[in-house]
Protein backbone atom coordinates (compact mmCIF):
# COMPACT_ATOMS: atom_id res chain seq x y z
CA UNK A 1 0.00 0.00 0.00
CA UNK A 2 3.13 2.31 0.16
CA UNK A 3 3.37 2.05 -3.65
CA UNK A 4 -0.32 3.19 -3.93
CA UNK A 5 -0.96 6.77 -5.03
CA UNK A 6 -4.51 7.58 -6.04
CA UNK A 7 -5.29 11.16 -7.61
CA UNK A 8 -7.11 12.53 -9.74
CA UNK A 9 -6.84 15.50 -11.97
CA UNK A 10 -9.53 18.63 -11.37
CA UNK A 11 -9.32 22.06 -13.76
CA UNK A 12 -11.54 24.67 -15.44
CA UNK A 13 -12.93 22.89 -18.84
CA UNK A 14 -10.10 22.90 -21.56
CA UNK A 15 -7.78 23.62 -19.54
CA UNK A 16 -5.75 20.32 -20.33
CA UNK A 17 -6.69 17.82 -18.06
CA UNK A 18 -7.38 15.11 -20.84
CA UNK A 19 -4.13 15.91 -22.61
CA UNK A 20 -2.54 15.33 -19.27
CA UNK A 21 -4.27 12.26 -18.52
CA UNK A 22 -2.92 10.73 -21.83
CA UNK A 23 0.67 11.97 -21.45
CA UNK A 24 0.83 9.53 -18.33
CA UNK A 25 -0.84 6.78 -19.96
CA UNK A 26 1.71 7.42 -23.03
CA UNK A 27 4.24 8.09 -20.04
CA UNK A 28 3.83 5.20 -18.18
CA UNK A 29 3.51 2.74 -21.14
CA UNK A 30 -0.43 2.14 -20.20
CA UNK A 31 -0.59 1.48 -24.20
CA UNK A 32 1.23 1.27 -27.18
CA UNK A 33 1.46 4.12 -29.36
CA UNK A 34 -0.75 2.28 -32.04
CA UNK A 35 -3.55 1.95 -29.09
CA UNK A 36 -3.13 5.72 -27.93
CA UNK A 37 -6.38 7.20 -29.56
CA UNK A 38 -6.37 10.52 -30.11
CA UNK A 39 -7.66 11.31 -26.28
CA UNK A 40 -8.28 7.83 -24.28
CA UNK A 41 -9.86 9.04 -21.49
CA UNK A 42 -12.46 10.23 -22.88
CA UNK A 43 -13.92 7.46 -24.43
CA UNK A 44 -17.41 8.77 -25.49
CA UNK A 45 -18.12 10.21 -29.16
CA UNK A 46 -19.61 12.87 -28.18
CA UNK A 47 -17.01 14.02 -25.95
CA UNK A 48 -14.51 13.31 -28.23
CA UNK A 49 -16.01 15.72 -30.56
CA UNK A 50 -17.07 18.48 -27.97
CA UNK A 51 -14.09 17.79 -26.33
CA UNK A 52 -15.49 17.50 -22.49
CA UNK A 53 -15.29 14.49 -20.17
CA UNK A 54 -18.96 13.55 -18.91
CA UNK A 55 -18.25 10.53 -16.96
CA UNK A 56 -15.50 9.70 -14.61
CA UNK A 57 -13.11 7.29 -15.67
CA UNK A 58 -9.84 6.14 -14.92
CA UNK A 59 -6.48 4.44 -15.39
CA UNK A 60 -4.04 1.90 -13.18
CA UNK A 61 -0.38 3.13 -13.79
CA UNK A 62 2.82 1.66 -13.37
CA UNK A 63 5.55 4.65 -12.91
CA UNK A 64 9.63 3.73 -11.87
CA UNK A 65 9.99 6.55 -9.59
CA UNK A 66 13.67 8.45 -9.25
CA UNK A 67 13.25 6.48 -5.96
CA UNK A 68 14.12 3.55 -7.64
CA UNK A 69 10.76 2.22 -6.09
CA UNK A 70 7.24 1.24 -8.60
CA UNK A 71 4.54 3.01 -7.71
CA UNK A 72 0.66 2.23 -8.80
CA UNK A 73 -0.62 5.54 -9.50
CA UNK A 74 -4.31 5.36 -10.26
CA UNK A 75 -5.35 8.47 -11.98
CA UNK A 76 -9.26 9.59 -11.86
CA UNK A 77 -10.61 11.47 -14.63
CA UNK A 78 -13.04 14.16 -13.99
CA UNK A 79 -15.45 16.31 -15.86
CA UNK A 80 -15.06 19.58 -15.89
CA UNK A 81 -18.50 21.33 -16.70
CA UNK A 82 -20.57 22.54 -13.68
CA UNK A 83 -23.49 20.94 -15.01
CA UNK A 84 -21.07 17.65 -13.80
CA UNK A 85 -19.71 18.93 -10.82
CA UNK A 86 -21.58 16.41 -8.39
CA UNK A 87 -18.98 13.49 -10.40
CA UNK A 88 -15.69 15.59 -9.79
CA UNK A 89 -16.77 15.13 -5.99
CA UNK A 90 -17.39 11.22 -6.64
CA UNK A 91 -14.39 10.61 -8.60
CA UNK A 92 -12.27 12.90 -5.40
CA UNK A 93 -13.55 10.45 -2.54
CA UNK A 94 -11.98 7.79 -4.24
CA UNK A 95 -8.44 9.84 -3.79
CA UNK A 96 -6.06 11.29 -1.32
CA UNK A 97 -4.53 13.87 -3.67
CA UNK A 98 -5.34 15.87 -6.60
CA UNK A 99 -3.62 17.60 -9.51
CA UNK A 100 -5.10 20.98 -10.03
CA UNK A 101 -4.12 21.79 -13.62
CA UNK A 102 -4.76 25.50 -14.84
CA UNK A 103 -3.84 26.89 -18.19
CA UNK A 104 -0.79 29.50 -17.83
CA UNK A 105 -2.12 31.29 -20.57
CA UNK A 106 -5.79 32.42 -18.88
CA UNK A 107 -5.33 31.88 -15.00
CA UNK A 108 -7.88 30.81 -12.73
CA UNK A 109 -11.04 30.71 -13.57
CA UNK A 110 -14.59 29.74 -11.88
CA UNK A 111 -14.45 25.84 -12.05
CA UNK A 112 -10.74 26.33 -10.72
CA UNK A 113 -11.81 27.34 -7.16
CA UNK A 114 -15.23 25.23 -7.56
CA UNK A 115 -13.29 22.27 -7.97
CA UNK A 116 -10.51 22.93 -5.91
CA UNK A 117 -12.53 23.67 -2.82
CA UNK A 118 -14.74 20.62 -3.21
CA UNK A 119 -11.12 18.62 -3.44
CA UNK A 120 -9.78 20.68 0.29
CA UNK A 121 -13.57 19.87 2.01
CA UNK A 122 -13.27 15.87 1.05
CA UNK A 123 -9.40 16.64 2.96
CA UNK A 124 -7.47 15.73 -0.37
CA UNK A 125 -4.37 16.75 -0.89
CA UNK A 126 -4.22 19.82 -4.00
CA UNK A 127 -1.09 20.18 -5.67
CA UNK A 128 -0.82 23.23 -8.51
CA UNK A 129 0.19 22.59 -11.88
CA UNK A 130 0.64 25.12 -14.60
CA UNK A 131 -0.30 23.81 -17.87
CA UNK A 132 0.48 24.56 -21.88
CA UNK A 133 4.21 26.57 -20.48
CA UNK A 134 4.70 25.79 -24.73
CA UNK A 135 2.73 28.69 -25.30
CA UNK A 136 3.85 32.34 -26.25
CA UNK A 137 0.96 33.76 -24.38
CA UNK A 138 1.81 31.74 -21.18
CA UNK A 139 2.45 33.90 -17.90
CA UNK A 140 3.26 31.15 -15.04
CA UNK A 141 3.95 34.11 -12.67
CA UNK A 142 0.91 35.75 -12.78
CA UNK A 143 -1.23 33.01 -13.31
CA UNK A 144 0.84 31.25 -9.71
CA UNK A 145 0.63 34.78 -8.18
CA UNK A 146 -3.70 34.53 -8.80
CA UNK A 147 -3.57 30.71 -7.55
CA UNK A 148 -2.38 32.00 -4.41
CA UNK A 149 -4.67 35.51 -4.08
CA UNK A 150 -7.96 33.34 -5.64
CA UNK A 151 -7.99 30.28 -3.79
CA UNK A 152 -5.19 31.20 -1.48
CA UNK A 153 -3.39 27.65 -2.18
CA UNK A 154 0.51 27.90 -2.08
CA UNK A 155 1.75 27.46 -5.54
CA UNK A 156 5.80 28.62 -5.10
CA UNK A 157 6.06 24.63 -5.63
CA UNK A 158 3.50 24.64 -9.27
CA UNK A 159 4.99 22.35 -11.56
CA UNK A 160 5.55 24.22 -15.05
CA UNK A 161 4.37 21.53 -17.95
CA UNK A 162 2.75 21.28 -21.20
CA UNK A 163 0.67 17.86 -21.93
CA UNK A 164 1.43 18.72 -25.52
CA UNK A 165 5.38 18.76 -25.39
CA UNK A 166 5.76 16.59 -22.60
CA UNK A 167 7.70 19.28 -20.89
CA UNK A 168 7.39 19.01 -16.55
CA UNK A 169 5.77 15.41 -16.85
CA UNK A 170 8.10 13.70 -14.72
CA UNK A 171 8.36 16.42 -12.21
CA UNK A 172 4.65 16.16 -11.70
CA UNK A 173 4.61 12.25 -11.44
CA UNK A 174 7.37 12.83 -8.77
CA UNK A 175 4.85 15.31 -6.84
CA UNK A 176 2.16 12.92 -7.34
CA UNK A 177 4.72 10.18 -5.33
CA UNK A 178 6.16 12.84 -3.02
CA UNK A 179 2.96 14.78 -2.34
CA UNK A 180 0.75 12.27 -2.22
CA UNK A 181 -0.57 10.16 0.66
CA UNK A 182 -0.73 6.65 0.51
CA UNK A 183 -3.92 5.42 1.07
CA UNK A 184 -5.04 3.98 4.52
CA UNK A 185 -7.10 1.26 5.52
CA UNK A 186 -6.03 -2.37 6.12
CA UNK A 187 -6.72 -5.67 4.24
CA UNK A 188 -7.17 -7.26 7.20
CA UNK A 189 -10.42 -5.31 8.16
CA UNK A 190 -14.28 -6.56 6.37
CA UNK A 191 -14.18 -5.22 3.30
CA UNK A 192 -15.46 -2.00 2.55
CA UNK A 193 -15.65 -0.84 -0.79
CA UNK A 194 -17.28 2.36 -2.30
CA UNK A 195 -19.24 2.43 -5.45
CA UNK A 196 -17.54 5.60 -7.53
CA UNK A 197 -19.10 4.66 -10.95
CA UNK A 198 -21.40 1.91 -12.35
CA UNK A 199 -22.36 1.39 -15.90
CA UNK A 200 -24.70 -1.18 -17.85
CA UNK A 201 -21.83 -3.18 -20.40
CA UNK A 202 -23.68 -5.56 -22.93
CA UNK A 203 -21.36 -8.52 -22.68
CA UNK A 204 -20.71 -8.46 -18.73
CA UNK A 205 -23.71 -6.95 -17.41
CA UNK A 206 -23.16 -4.10 -14.92
CA UNK A 207 -19.61 -3.15 -14.40
CA UNK A 208 -18.73 -1.34 -10.70
CA UNK A 209 -16.27 0.97 -10.44
CA UNK A 210 -14.96 0.67 -6.66
CA UNK A 211 -12.35 2.33 -4.38
CA UNK A 212 -11.75 -0.65 -1.78
CA UNK A 213 -11.12 1.12 1.76
CA UNK A 214 -10.71 -1.68 3.74
CA UNK A 215 -10.41 -5.49 3.21
CA UNK A 216 -10.21 -7.31 0.18
CA UNK A 217 -12.21 -8.38 -2.98
CA UNK A 218 -11.51 -11.49 -4.70
CA UNK A 219 -13.28 -13.67 -7.50
CA UNK A 220 -15.84 -16.01 -6.24
CA UNK A 221 -16.59 -14.02 -2.83
CA UNK A 222 -20.42 -13.60 -2.16
CA UNK A 223 -20.71 -9.73 -2.19
CA UNK A 224 -23.34 -7.75 -0.37
CA UNK A 225 -24.75 -4.32 -1.09
CA UNK A 226 -25.05 -2.71 2.00
CA UNK A 227 -28.12 0.08 0.81
CA UNK A 228 -30.20 -2.76 -0.33
CA UNK A 229 -28.86 -6.14 0.96
CA UNK A 230 -28.42 -7.83 -2.19
CA UNK A 231 -25.85 -10.53 -2.51
CA UNK A 232 -24.09 -11.43 -5.72
CA UNK A 233 -21.86 -13.82 -6.93
CA UNK A 234 -18.04 -12.00 -7.73
CA UNK A 235 -17.19 -12.81 -11.12
CA UNK A 236 -14.28 -10.65 -11.66
CA UNK A 237 -11.88 -8.16 -10.62
CA UNK A 238 -9.62 -6.42 -11.87
CA UNK A 239 -7.92 -2.43 -13.27
CA UNK A 240 -8.39 -0.41 -16.13
CA UNK A 241 -4.48 0.33 -17.59
CA UNK A 242 -7.05 2.16 -19.79
CA UNK A 243 -7.82 -1.17 -21.21
CA UNK A 244 -9.45 -3.61 -18.57
CA UNK A 245 -6.73 -6.10 -16.83
CA UNK A 246 -8.31 -9.13 -14.83
CA UNK A 247 -6.42 -9.28 -11.50
CA UNK A 248 -6.57 -12.08 -8.20
CA UNK A 249 -7.82 -9.48 -6.43
CA UNK A 250 -8.21 -5.45 -4.96
CA UNK A 251 -7.42 -4.72 -1.90
CA UNK A 252 -7.17 -2.10 0.42
CA UNK A 253 -6.28 1.00 -0.98
CA UNK A 254 -6.77 0.38 -4.54
CA UNK A 255 -9.10 1.76 -7.44
CA UNK A 256 -10.38 -1.10 -9.77
CA UNK A 257 -14.03 -2.75 -11.73
CA UNK A 258 -15.96 -5.39 -10.03
CA UNK A 259 -18.29 -7.61 -12.36
CA UNK A 260 -20.99 -9.82 -10.81
CA UNK A 261 -23.41 -10.84 -13.22
CA UNK A 262 -25.46 -8.25 -12.22
CA UNK A 263 -28.32 -7.58 -15.03
CA UNK A 264 -29.65 -4.49 -13.29
CA UNK A 265 -28.17 -1.25 -12.59
CA UNK A 266 -30.11 -0.34 -9.99
CA UNK A 267 -28.44 -2.49 -8.10
CA UNK A 268 -25.24 -1.02 -7.64
CA UNK A 269 -25.70 1.81 -6.65
CA UNK A 270 -23.45 4.85 -6.97
CA UNK A 271 -22.20 5.79 -3.52
CA UNK A 272 -23.09 2.35 -1.90
CA UNK A 273 -20.38 0.28 0.04
CA UNK A 274 -20.11 -3.50 -0.87
CA UNK A 275 -18.84 -5.85 1.58
CA UNK A 276 -18.50 -9.44 1.90
CA UNK A 277 -21.89 -11.73 2.49
CA UNK A 278 -20.12 -14.23 4.82
CA UNK A 279 -18.10 -11.15 6.79
CA UNK A 280 -19.67 -8.04 6.46
CA UNK A 281 -18.58 -4.91 7.77
CA UNK A 282 -20.75 -2.77 10.42
CA UNK A 283 -21.72 0.45 8.82
CA UNK A 284 -21.64 1.69 5.36
CA UNK A 285 -18.88 4.72 4.16
CA UNK A 286 -20.55 7.57 4.33
CA UNK A 287 -21.14 8.03 0.45
CA UNK A 288 -23.15 10.76 -1.88
CA UNK A 289 -25.69 13.03 -1.73
CA UNK A 290 -28.38 12.28 -4.02
CA UNK A 291 -28.23 14.91 -7.04
CA UNK A 292 -32.01 15.88 -8.18
CA UNK A 293 -32.03 17.06 -11.81
CA UNK A 294 -32.38 21.14 -12.24
CA UNK A 295 -33.46 21.70 -15.67
CA UNK A 296 -36.36 19.95 -17.32
CA UNK A 297 -37.69 19.89 -21.38
CA UNK A 298 -40.28 18.04 -22.98
CA UNK A 299 -39.13 15.49 -25.73
CA UNK A 300 -41.13 14.31 -28.43
CA UNK A 301 -40.94 12.05 -31.19
CA UNK A 302 -41.65 14.13 -34.53
CA UNK A 303 -44.07 11.08 -35.99
CA UNK A 304 -46.15 10.02 -33.42
CA UNK A 305 -45.49 5.80 -34.34
CA UNK A 306 -41.94 6.36 -32.75
CA UNK A 307 -43.38 6.91 -29.27
CA UNK A 308 -41.71 3.32 -28.07
CA UNK A 309 -38.98 3.86 -29.81
CA UNK A 310 -38.05 6.70 -27.81
CA UNK A 311 -39.04 5.60 -24.67
CA UNK A 312 -36.74 2.59 -25.62
CA UNK A 313 -33.85 4.55 -26.49
CA UNK A 314 -34.02 6.90 -23.23
CA UNK A 315 -34.16 3.43 -21.16
CA UNK A 316 -31.11 2.63 -22.69
CA UNK A 317 -29.33 5.67 -22.41
CA UNK A 318 -30.90 5.81 -18.83
CA UNK A 319 -28.53 2.59 -18.26
CA UNK A 320 -25.11 4.79 -18.23
CA UNK A 321 -26.62 7.89 -16.93
CA UNK A 322 -28.26 7.67 -13.68
CA UNK A 323 -29.05 11.60 -13.98
CA UNK A 324 -31.23 11.15 -16.34
CA UNK A 325 -34.86 11.27 -15.56
CA UNK A 326 -38.15 10.83 -17.59
CA UNK A 327 -41.54 10.16 -17.38
CA UNK A 328 -44.44 9.87 -19.89
CA UNK A 329 -45.81 13.29 -20.56
CA UNK A 330 -48.78 13.84 -22.91
CA UNK A 331 -49.11 17.50 -24.90
CA UNK A 332 -52.13 18.67 -26.43
CA UNK A 333 -50.15 20.57 -29.42
CA UNK A 334 -47.20 17.79 -29.67
CA UNK A 335 -48.98 14.20 -28.51
CA UNK A 336 -47.32 11.18 -26.48
CA UNK A 337 -43.62 12.33 -25.24
CA UNK A 338 -41.58 12.36 -22.48
CA UNK A 339 -40.55 15.00 -19.41
CA UNK A 340 -36.98 14.66 -18.85
CA UNK A 341 -34.85 16.03 -15.70
CA UNK A 342 -31.55 17.02 -16.36
CA UNK A 343 -28.39 18.46 -14.32
CA UNK A 344 -28.13 21.40 -16.38
CA UNK A 345 -28.41 22.68 -20.36
CA UNK A 346 -25.26 20.74 -21.55
CA UNK A 347 -26.51 17.86 -19.97
CA UNK A 348 -29.86 18.26 -22.17
CA UNK A 349 -28.37 19.28 -25.21
CA UNK A 350 -25.87 15.90 -24.75
CA UNK A 351 -29.03 13.45 -24.35
CA UNK A 352 -30.70 15.27 -27.25
CA UNK A 353 -27.81 14.76 -29.37
CA UNK A 354 -27.09 11.31 -28.35
CA UNK A 355 -30.93 10.67 -29.16
CA UNK A 356 -30.81 11.36 -32.40
CA UNK A 357 -27.01 10.65 -33.18
CA UNK A 358 -27.20 6.92 -31.81
CA UNK A 359 -30.67 6.40 -31.43
CA UNK A 360 -31.76 7.97 -34.92
CA UNK A 361 -34.64 9.63 -32.88
CA UNK A 362 -36.54 12.73 -34.86
CA UNK A 363 -37.53 15.10 -31.75
CA UNK A 364 -39.21 18.25 -31.03
CA UNK A 365 -38.02 19.74 -27.91
CA UNK A 366 -39.61 21.62 -25.60
CA UNK A 367 -37.74 24.98 -24.01
CA UNK A 368 -35.70 24.04 -20.74
CA UNK A 369 -37.80 25.46 -17.87
CA UNK A 370 -36.78 24.50 -13.82
CA UNK A 371 -38.83 23.05 -11.31
CA UNK A 372 -41.31 25.12 -9.45
CA UNK A 373 -43.11 24.36 -6.10
CA UNK A 374 -46.44 25.58 -5.99
CA UNK A 375 -48.47 25.73 -2.12
CA UNK A 376 -51.90 25.46 -3.21
CA UNK A 377 -54.58 26.57 -0.56
CA UNK A 378 -54.89 23.45 0.32
CA UNK A 379 -52.16 23.88 1.62
CA UNK A 380 -50.43 21.12 -0.19
CA UNK A 381 -46.59 21.09 -2.07
CA UNK A 382 -46.69 20.32 -5.72
CA UNK A 383 -43.86 20.06 -8.01
CA UNK A 384 -44.07 21.63 -11.53
CA UNK A 385 -41.68 20.90 -14.15
CA UNK A 386 -44.22 21.94 -17.03
CA UNK A 387 -45.38 25.04 -17.16
CA UNK A 388 -48.45 24.07 -19.25
CA UNK A 389 -48.81 22.02 -15.06
CA UNK A 390 -49.03 25.14 -13.40
CA UNK A 391 -52.68 24.99 -11.38
CA UNK A 392 -54.99 27.92 -12.18
CA UNK A 393 -54.15 30.85 -10.07
CA UNK A 394 -57.53 30.85 -8.04
CA UNK A 395 -56.10 27.28 -6.82
CA UNK A 396 -52.41 28.75 -5.84
CA UNK A 397 -51.32 30.05 -2.49
CA UNK A 398 -47.69 30.89 -3.50
CA UNK A 399 -44.99 30.13 -5.98
CA UNK A 400 -41.63 28.86 -5.23
CA UNK A 401 -38.55 29.22 -7.50
CA UNK A 402 -35.09 27.79 -6.90
CA UNK A 403 -32.49 29.95 -6.11
CA UNK A 404 -28.82 29.53 -6.87
CA UNK A 405 -25.68 31.04 -5.41
CA UNK A 406 -23.27 31.60 -8.45
CA UNK A 407 -19.71 32.96 -8.31
CA UNK A 408 -18.62 35.04 -11.32
CA UNK A 409 -14.94 35.83 -11.67
CA UNK A 410 -14.22 38.33 -14.56
CA UNK A 411 -11.40 40.35 -15.47
CA UNK A 412 -11.38 43.95 -13.98
CA UNK A 413 -12.19 45.42 -17.58
CA UNK A 414 -15.94 43.35 -17.60
CA UNK A 415 -17.06 44.06 -14.24
CA UNK A 416 -19.38 46.67 -15.59
CA UNK A 417 -21.20 44.73 -17.80
CA UNK A 418 -21.24 41.56 -16.10
CA UNK A 419 -22.83 43.36 -13.25
CA UNK A 420 -25.71 45.17 -15.47
CA UNK A 421 -26.36 41.69 -17.03
CA UNK A 422 -26.72 39.88 -13.44
CA UNK A 423 -29.06 42.42 -12.41
CA UNK A 424 -31.56 41.65 -15.79
CA UNK A 425 -31.46 38.69 -14.41
CA UNK A 426 -33.00 39.43 -11.11
CA UNK A 427 -29.60 38.97 -9.64
CA UNK A 428 -28.84 39.79 -6.14
CA UNK A 429 -25.01 40.95 -5.22
CA UNK A 430 -23.84 39.40 -2.17
CA UNK A 431 -20.31 39.72 -2.63
CA UNK A 432 -17.59 41.57 -4.59
CA UNK A 433 -14.20 40.83 -4.26
CA UNK A 434 -10.96 42.43 -5.87
CA UNK A 435 -8.34 39.74 -7.12
CA UNK A 436 -5.25 40.96 -8.56
CA UNK A 437 -6.67 41.38 -12.72
CA UNK A 438 -10.15 39.70 -11.21
CA UNK A 439 -13.01 40.22 -9.45
CA UNK A 440 -15.02 37.81 -8.14
CA UNK A 441 -18.63 38.40 -8.36
CA UNK A 442 -20.89 36.40 -5.94
CA UNK A 443 -24.76 36.63 -6.76
CA UNK A 444 -27.88 35.31 -5.55
CA UNK A 445 -30.02 34.70 -9.25
CA UNK A 446 -33.23 32.65 -10.09
CA UNK A 447 -31.62 29.34 -11.58
CA UNK A 448 -35.03 29.74 -14.48
CA UNK A 449 -32.85 33.22 -15.41
CA UNK A 450 -29.74 31.27 -15.73
CA UNK A 451 -30.99 28.42 -17.64
CA UNK A 452 -32.87 30.14 -20.23
CA UNK A 453 -29.64 31.89 -21.43
CA UNK A 454 -27.23 33.33 -18.69
CA UNK A 455 -23.93 31.41 -19.62
CA UNK A 456 -23.89 32.77 -23.56
CA UNK A 457 -24.76 35.88 -22.36
CA UNK A 458 -21.86 36.20 -19.89
CA UNK A 459 -19.47 35.09 -22.26
CA UNK A 460 -20.36 37.57 -25.18
CA UNK A 461 -20.49 40.80 -22.07
CA UNK A 462 -17.12 39.69 -21.41
CA UNK A 463 -15.76 38.41 -24.94
CA UNK A 464 -15.58 35.17 -23.47
CA UNK A 465 -13.29 35.96 -20.06
CA UNK A 466 -16.18 35.24 -17.74
CA UNK A 467 -16.48 31.99 -15.95
CA UNK A 468 -18.86 31.21 -13.47
CA UNK A 469 -19.86 28.16 -11.32
CA UNK A 470 -22.93 27.57 -9.34
CA UNK A 471 -24.87 25.74 -6.17
CA UNK A 472 -28.57 25.60 -5.78
CA UNK A 473 -29.12 27.13 -2.66
CA UNK A 474 -32.61 27.51 -1.63
CA UNK A 475 -36.80 27.20 -3.40
CA UNK A 476 -38.22 31.04 -2.94
CA UNK A 477 -41.26 32.63 -3.36
CA UNK A 478 -41.72 34.76 -5.83
CA UNK A 479 -44.23 37.04 -8.16
CA UNK A 480 -44.38 34.74 -10.46
CA UNK A 481 -47.64 33.85 -13.69
CA UNK A 482 -47.63 31.73 -16.76
CA UNK A 483 -47.49 33.19 -20.55
CA UNK A 484 -49.47 31.40 -22.37
CA UNK A 485 -49.09 31.32 -26.31
CA UNK A 486 -52.32 30.84 -28.44
CA UNK A 487 -51.96 30.22 -32.60
CA UNK A 488 -54.81 31.28 -34.03
CA UNK A 489 -57.11 31.47 -30.51
CA UNK A 490 -55.48 27.87 -29.56
CA UNK A 491 -53.67 27.96 -27.08
CA UNK A 492 -50.00 25.40 -27.17
CA UNK A 493 -49.27 24.00 -24.03
CA UNK A 494 -45.93 23.46 -25.42
CA UNK A 495 -45.52 26.88 -25.43
CA UNK A 496 -46.08 28.00 -22.04
CA UNK A 497 -43.62 29.51 -19.79
CA UNK A 498 -43.36 30.51 -16.32
CA UNK A 499 -42.29 33.94 -16.23
CA UNK A 500 -41.68 36.87 -13.63
CA UNK A 501 -44.64 39.11 -13.47
CA UNK A 502 -42.27 42.11 -14.11
CA UNK A 503 -41.00 40.57 -17.34
CA UNK A 504 -44.13 39.16 -18.40
CA UNK A 505 -45.44 42.11 -20.76
CA UNK A 506 -42.25 42.80 -22.26
CA UNK A 507 -41.17 38.35 -22.81
CA UNK A 508 -44.97 38.34 -24.18
CA UNK A 509 -44.33 40.74 -26.43
CA UNK A 510 -40.97 39.66 -27.99
CA UNK A 511 -42.13 35.64 -28.27
CA UNK A 512 -44.91 36.88 -30.21
CA UNK A 513 -42.46 38.77 -32.44
CA UNK A 514 -39.95 36.04 -32.73
CA UNK A 515 -42.20 33.01 -33.31
CA UNK A 516 -43.69 35.49 -36.21
CA UNK A 517 -40.49 35.48 -37.64
CA UNK A 518 -40.43 31.51 -36.85
CA UNK A 519 -43.68 30.29 -38.36
CA UNK A 520 -43.58 29.96 -42.16
CA UNK A 521 -46.54 31.58 -43.85
CA UNK A 522 -49.22 29.36 -44.75
CA UNK A 523 -52.02 29.82 -47.19
CA UNK A 524 -54.37 31.63 -44.86
CA UNK A 525 -53.79 34.40 -41.74
CA UNK A 526 -52.25 33.26 -38.57
CA UNK A 527 -52.61 35.20 -34.92
CA UNK A 528 -49.64 34.32 -32.68
CA UNK A 529 -51.11 35.95 -28.87
CA UNK A 530 -49.61 35.66 -26.01
CA UNK A 531 -51.70 35.32 -23.07
CA UNK A 532 -51.89 35.49 -19.35
CA UNK A 533 -55.01 34.10 -17.65
CA UNK A 534 -57.52 35.30 -20.26
CA UNK A 535 -55.93 38.76 -20.40
CA UNK A 536 -54.29 39.15 -24.36
CA UNK A 537 -51.16 41.31 -23.89
CA UNK A 538 -49.44 40.86 -27.65
CA UNK A 539 -50.21 39.79 -30.87
CA UNK A 540 -48.84 39.53 -34.13
CA UNK A 541 -49.89 38.02 -37.44
CA UNK A 542 -48.36 35.89 -40.16
CA UNK A 543 -49.89 36.77 -43.06
CA UNK A 544 -50.97 34.65 -45.62
CA UNK A 545 -48.52 33.13 -48.21
CA UNK A 546 -48.20 34.89 -51.60
CA UNK A 547 -46.72 33.94 -54.77
CA UNK A 548 -42.42 34.00 -54.64
CA UNK A 549 -42.58 34.79 -50.69
CA UNK A 550 -38.30 33.48 -49.84
CA UNK A 551 -38.31 31.65 -46.48
CA UNK A 552 -36.59 34.19 -44.37
CA UNK A 553 -33.20 33.46 -43.47
CA UNK A 554 -31.66 34.53 -39.64
CA UNK A 555 -28.21 35.11 -39.59
CA UNK A 556 -26.19 32.83 -37.33
CA UNK A 557 -24.54 33.22 -33.78
CA UNK A 558 -22.03 31.09 -32.17
CA UNK A 559 -23.47 30.12 -28.96
CA UNK A 560 -23.84 27.19 -28.26
CA UNK A 561 -27.92 27.49 -27.84
CA UNK A 562 -28.18 29.38 -31.01
CA UNK A 563 -25.92 26.16 -32.69
CA UNK A 564 -28.61 23.63 -31.43
CA UNK A 565 -31.34 25.76 -32.84
CA UNK A 566 -29.56 25.63 -36.37
CA UNK A 567 -28.69 22.30 -36.53
CA UNK A 568 -32.09 21.57 -35.91
CA UNK A 569 -33.62 23.69 -38.41
CA UNK A 570 -30.07 21.77 -40.80
CA UNK A 571 -32.03 18.74 -39.96
CA UNK A 572 -34.72 17.04 -41.56
CA UNK A 573 -37.60 20.12 -41.55
CA UNK A 574 -39.21 19.08 -38.22
CA UNK A 575 -42.80 20.22 -38.34
CA UNK A 576 -45.94 19.82 -36.36
CA UNK A 577 -48.90 20.49 -37.11
CA UNK A 578 -50.89 22.32 -34.31
CA UNK A 579 -54.62 22.44 -35.08
CA UNK A 580 -54.53 23.72 -38.63
CA UNK A 581 -50.73 25.21 -38.65
CA UNK A 582 -47.78 24.06 -39.05
CA UNK A 583 -44.89 24.70 -36.38
CA UNK A 584 -41.45 24.20 -36.78
CA UNK A 585 -39.33 22.85 -34.16
CA UNK A 586 -37.31 26.01 -34.09
CA UNK A 587 -40.54 27.85 -32.81
CA UNK A 588 -40.65 25.48 -29.31
CA UNK A 589 -37.58 26.82 -28.65
CA UNK A 590 -38.04 30.51 -29.61
CA UNK A 591 -37.99 31.74 -26.03
CA UNK A 592 -34.25 30.63 -26.08
CA UNK A 593 -33.76 33.34 -28.86
CA UNK A 594 -35.59 35.95 -27.31
CA UNK A 595 -33.25 38.63 -26.08
P1 LIG B 1 -9.89 19.44 -20.58
O1 LIG B 1 -11.20 20.06 -20.94
O2 LIG B 1 -9.33 20.05 -19.34
O3 LIG B 1 -9.91 17.93 -20.54
O4 LIG B 1 -8.89 19.89 -21.73
P2 LIG B 1 -8.25 19.07 -22.91
O5 LIG B 1 -7.24 18.11 -22.43
O6 LIG B 1 -9.35 18.51 -23.75
O7 LIG B 1 -7.47 20.22 -23.66
C1 LIG B 1 -8.12 21.37 -24.19
C2 LIG B 1 -7.34 21.90 -25.38
O8 LIG B 1 -6.06 22.38 -24.96
C3 LIG B 1 -7.05 20.84 -26.44
O9 LIG B 1 -7.17 21.43 -27.69
C4 LIG B 1 -5.62 20.42 -26.16
O10 LIG B 1 -4.97 19.96 -27.32
C5 LIG B 1 -5.00 21.72 -25.66
N1 LIG B 1 -3.89 21.51 -24.74
C6 LIG B 1 -3.87 20.73 -23.63
N2 LIG B 1 -2.68 20.79 -23.02
C7 LIG B 1 -1.92 21.65 -23.75
C8 LIG B 1 -0.58 22.16 -23.62
O11 LIG B 1 0.18 21.84 -22.70
N3 LIG B 1 -0.17 23.05 -24.56
C9 LIG B 1 -0.96 23.45 -25.58
N4 LIG B 1 -0.47 24.30 -26.45
N5 LIG B 1 -2.21 22.99 -25.74
C10 LIG B 1 -2.70 22.11 -24.83
MG1 LIG C 1 -11.43 16.58 -20.95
Amino acid sequence: MKHIRNFSIIAHIDHGKSTLADRFIEFCGGLDKREMDSQVLDSMDIEKERGITIKAQTAALQYKALDGNIYNLNLIDTPGHVDFSYEVSRSLSACEGALLVVDASQGVEAQTVANCYTAIDLGVEVLPVLNKIDLPSAEPERVAQEIEDIIGLDATDAVHCSAKTGVGLQEVLELVVAKIPAPKGSPDQPLKALIIDSWFDNYVGVVMLVRVVDGQLKPKDKIKFMSNKAVFLCEQVGVFTPKSVQKTALSAGEVGFVIAGIKELQYAKVGDTITLDSKPATEALPGFKQIQPKVFAGLYPVESHDYEALRDSLEKLKLNDASLNFEPEVSQALGFGFRCGFLGLLHLEIVQERLEREFDMDLITTAPTVVYQVVEKTGEVISVENPAKLPDPSRIQEVREPIITSNILVPNDYVGAVITLCTQKRGVQLNMQYMGRQVMLTYEMPLNEVVLDFFDKLKSVSRGYASFDYEFKEFRVSDLVKLDVLVNGERVDALSLIVHRANSQYRGRELVAKLRELIPRQMFDIAIQAAIGSHIIARETVKAMRKNVLAKCYGGDITRKKKLLEKQKAGKKRMKQVGNVEIPQTAFLAILQVE
